[in-house]
């Protein structure tokens, strides 16, 4: 019996010499719409894997998008109040160095109507059973009692931050997670639009002293959402810093990292030290 392969079929068979007949081309046949099937299905298989992957890929990045703000695509402005001739004139209220830690997620049950689309991002990211908002609150806790011990005035925040809030810096802890475990390290970013001048120096402050406490190394993968973090947006939200509030981002390590986890969860000391000595180096640098 002849073997029917795709290129047998396409070989030219002189008429008459072919021994199987008619039977024979008739398997042919059957032999080519097979091949063709098969190779349909197989584009086709790809069609659909490869628009999954892009599907998980925008899935990834609206969800990094919604870590940093409720509504990522609103870019509406709508703070008529702080003024430039107001921001140029303000004056640092007296009192004592203040400082606001603000715990990712922490109290996201609680948020205002403007801030509803938070609670979709709920505690946070999770990775196997631990999930971000539980591992940086003890973290915030610890840095407070630090700052505290040098007579600084500071205090935890939650998600909701007073509105207007003003401090000689504010700083939000977060911790990541990425699909793959190879990714791990920190990075801190302070606003994008920042008004007060500072925040690019306590970025600075925090970058030194938490590299030298952990030895972790700088992820360079600092998004647009994340320089324009709810929190620091005074332009869009009410429950945002004040524009004269030096801030900044710090994304602690990643919860998916085995060394970062690690660290997040056994080093507690370490890493708030970290971030303790970075805030306390800022303010100095003000002095
Ligand atoms: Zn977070």
């Amino acid at each position: 019996m002849r073997h029917a392969t795709l290129m047998g079929i396409m070989a030219k068979q002189p008429k008459g010499v072919d021994d199987g007949g008619m039977s024979a081309r008739v398997r042919d046949i059957i032999s080519v719409l097979c091949a063709g099937i098969a190779i349909l299905f197989a584009i086709w298989s790809y069609v659909v894997w490869s628009s999954a992957v892009i599907r998980a890929a925008e899935v990834v990045e609206q969800s990094h998008a919604e870590h940093y703000s409720p509504d990522p695509q609103d870019t509406r402005d709508i703070r008529e109040t702080y003024t430039p001739e107001m921001l140029a004139t303000w004056e640092r209220p007296e009192g004592p160095p203040r400082v606001g830690v603000q715990a990712g997620h922490w109290r996201v049950e609680e948020v205002p109507e403007e801030l509803a689309n938070l609670k979709r991002n709920g505690a946070g990211g999770v990775w196997l059973n631990f999930n971000e908002r539980d591992v940086v609150l003890p973290i915030a806790r610890e840095v407070v009692m630090l700052l505290e011990a040098e007579g600084i005035e500071v205090e935890v925040l939650p998600v909701t931050i007073p509105p207007g809030y003003v401090a000689d810096a504010f700083v939000s802890l977060h911790a990541d997670v990425n699909s793959s475990e190879q990714v791990g390290g920190f990075k801190v970013a302070p606003p994008r639009y920042d008004v007060s001048g500072r925040g690019d120096i306590l970025a600075g402050a925090l970058y030194q002293a938490y590299e030298a406490a952990t030895g972790l190394p700088r992820d360079p993968a600092i998004t647009w959402h994340m320089t324009g973090y709810y929190a620091f947006n005074w332009r869009r939200f009410e429950h945002a810093i004040h524009p004269m509030t030096p801030a900044s981002i710090i994304e602690l390590g990643y919860l998916s990292n085995a060394r970062d986890r690690q660290m997040l969860l056994e080093e507690v000391d370490r890493i708030a030290g970290g971030v303790a000595r970075g805030i306390q180096d800022f303010l100095e640098l003000l002095e």
